[in-house]
């Protein structure tokens, strides 16, 4: 299996852009959704909506508090490449979460969203955390692009609380709905990824839900969103165009992905590393994983396998990240361990390869577009 696993690896990075430049890229997930708001709220739920001991997200991932972003930072700034240049995560971000008490005024009939900051404000640990977003894009140490409006299906969750379906409403009552809800026939999709689909239909309210998540994305940012990592992957193509019109030029894709279709249909679509596809958008493949907060895995080693072979075959290195490893409001050793692994991570890396070069996927996008126009 091994060895399969080895030849794989080396399949997935033959296609594509290539460069003798040893960039390094970080990708962080999630970042700004409310996921589990506490530790109390975990201990109520878990046991009636059957989440899972390994579920790791839903066990420690919770809003980001002004600690949890100053110790990044922290760790951050304690890194230079050659070029004088802090390591960057990009932070693929969501720019709402659903107004509760509005939805809940409505009778269940209509759909809400507040924006972070004011999500922010709601939770006391996290008064800081918008402020210290902008610190992190003033000092280059965390850059914003987009995850979509919300972490949630908005028609799937509205649909099932309309019909009072009794997990999503109990979740409900206490400000949260990322438990998995894909296996249930009343669902049949889960209720994070946010353009997955049951039917065609679902596509109206996902081609409102983009344009308006990019223009709050500039509000709140001022920058366009050039980046976008659908939540969980699905993302129909008939969206893409919509995307682009918002300013997106650049995808988020695996490279073996599966594109919804509707009516539990789907279709498989292969991707590569700078892929120019239908609608314009330029393809970005991640090819190396660093999760410390799934315990039982070596990650620092298994990620230099990762950025070994990425960077053996003359590609840049994406590593894929979520907000999880870094939240410690809910669990603080979980935010402390991983930021020591990521230390190492990083330390590491720079020992074998001191010409790397930190950058954000915003900017890997441009030099493959501009490296494609000039042929
Ligand atoms: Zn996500």
């Amino acid at each position: 299996v091994e060895f399969k696993h080895q030849i794989y690896k080396h399949l997935v990075s033959l296609p594509g852009w290539k460069t003798d430049r040893h960039i390094l890229v970080l990708e962080s997930d999630d970042w700004g959704s409310i996921r589990m708001p506490s530790e109390k709220v975990y201990d109520i739920l878990q046991k009636p909506l059957s989440i899972q001991p390994d579920d790791i997200y839903n066990k420690v991932d919770s809003l980001e508090t002004s600690d949890d972003l100053v110790a990044l930072y922290d760790v951050l700034r304690s890194f230079k490449d050659f070029n004088g240049r802090c390591p960057v995560i990009t932070a693929i971000a969501v720019v709402a979460n659903p107004d509760f008490d509005k939805i809940r005024q409505s009778g269940y009939n209509e759909y809400s969203f507040e924006t972070i900051t004011r999500t922010f404000d709601r939770y006391p640990a996290c008064h800081d955390s918008f402020a210290l977003w902008k610190e992190g894009i003033k000092n280059s140490l965390f850059m914003p692009q987009f995850h979509g409006r919300e972490h949630l299906n908005v028609r799937a969750w509205m649909k099932a609380l309309y019909n009072d379906h009794a997990k999503t409403r109990l979740a409900f009552d206490h400000q949260m709905w990322g438990f998995s809800t894909q296996a249930d026939p009343a669902i049949n999709l889960e209720f994070q990824a946010a353009f997955d689909m049951r039917d065609r239909s679902d596509l109206e309210s996902q081609k409102e839900i983009i344009p308006s998540g990019l223009a709050l994305f500039e509000e709140l940012f001022g920058y366009k969103a050039m980046y976008f990592v659908p939540p969980n992957g699905p993302l129909s193509s008939i969206l893409e165009p919509i995307c682009h019109n918002g300013g997106i030029r650049y995808l988020s894709t695996s490279t073996l992905s599966k594109e919804p279709k509707g009516n539990g249909r789907s279709r498989y679509k292969i991707s590569w590393l700078g892929k120019e596809n239908r609608s314009k958008l330029i393809c970005l493949v991640r090819n190396c994983f660093f999760e410390p907060c799934h315990e039982g895995k070596n990650w620092i080693n298994s990620c230099l396998d990762d950025v070994s072979y990425a960077f053996s075959w003359h590609k840049p290195a994406i590593v894929s990240m979520h907000r999880a490893n870094f939240s410690g409001s809910i669990n603080e050793k979980n935010r402390k361990n991983s930021l020591q692994q990521l230390k190492f991570l990083l330390n590491e890396i720079l020992h074998r390869w001191p010409d790397t070069e930190f950058m954000t996927s915003e900017e890997l996008g441009k030099l493959i577009s501009i490296s494609k126009m000039n042929g």
